[in-house]
């Protein structure tokens, strides 16, 4: 996965790479998946979500330019799998998934597995975290129709926000940094993901 999906895509970050290759990435899909878990593509993960493709998580987490030293807040739990990278390149990480049954899930498997730096909460996510901000790193995993205000609110200056923004349908990703002077934007490559529910996101339709 990390030699032909990753290194052969162009992902640079060394820290990055070698955080996908320690995280199993077996372990956080259904047991009838585990044979295909590396494969190059998403996962159906039940109650309608998905765990990214290996690729996307790699692209996405090498934009929050992580050092080790970041409290970084992810908005879309899903499988975990994402959040177990993120533990391991930033000291501390919030994960804030709105599917309760998802939530425990994922709280169980990080206590059984040893992680200890997440913090796996309940809830909203478009409305960010305001008790634990300001975050050195925000990452939106699941399609907003803009960038929620609320979110780069709570970036530290000289922080980043990765975040799928575009339809329902087809997103593209970008990288937004607060510097002392405003915010900049930079849109990285074309993605498709779940929509962002809740109320600075889309409307529950289900
Ligand atoms: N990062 C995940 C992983 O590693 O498996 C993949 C996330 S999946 C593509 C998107 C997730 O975002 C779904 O689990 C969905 O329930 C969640 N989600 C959607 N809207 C949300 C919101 N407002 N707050 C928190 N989670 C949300």
């Amino acid at each position: 996965m990390v030699e032909h999906q990753l290194k052969a895509r162009g992902i640079k970050d060394e820290r990055v790479l070698a955080a996908m290759e320690t995280v199993q990435r077996h372990l956080f899909v259904d047991e009838r998946l585990r044979d295909r878990a590396y494969d190059d593509c998403a996962h159906s993960i039940g109650e309608g979500q998905t765990i990214s493709q290996p690729y996307m998580v790699a692209v996405m987490t090498e934009l929050l330019e992580l050092k080790g030293d970041e409290k970084v807040l992810e908005i879309g739990t899903g499988s975990g799998y994402q959040g177990a990278v993120l533990s391991i390149l930033a000291s501390e990480v919030f994960t804030v998934e709105r599917l309760r049954p998802l939530a425990l899930k994922v709280q169980v498997l990080y206590r059984e597995l040893g992680y200890s730096n997440i913090h796996v909460i309940t809830g909203d996510g478009t409305l960010g975290l305001p008790g634990q901000a300001p975050f050195d790193g925000i990452i939106v995993t699941a399609a907003a129709p803009r960038v929620p205000d609320v979110l780069t609110d709570q970036l530290k200056t000289g922080g980043r926000l990765v975040i799928p923004v575009g339809s329902r349908y087809s997103q593209v990703l970008y990288q937004v940094k607060k510097t002392a002077s405003g915010i900049s934007t930079a849109l990285s490559t074309g993605c498709v993901f779940v929509p962002l529910i809740g109320k600075n996101g889309w409307q529950d339709n289900s």
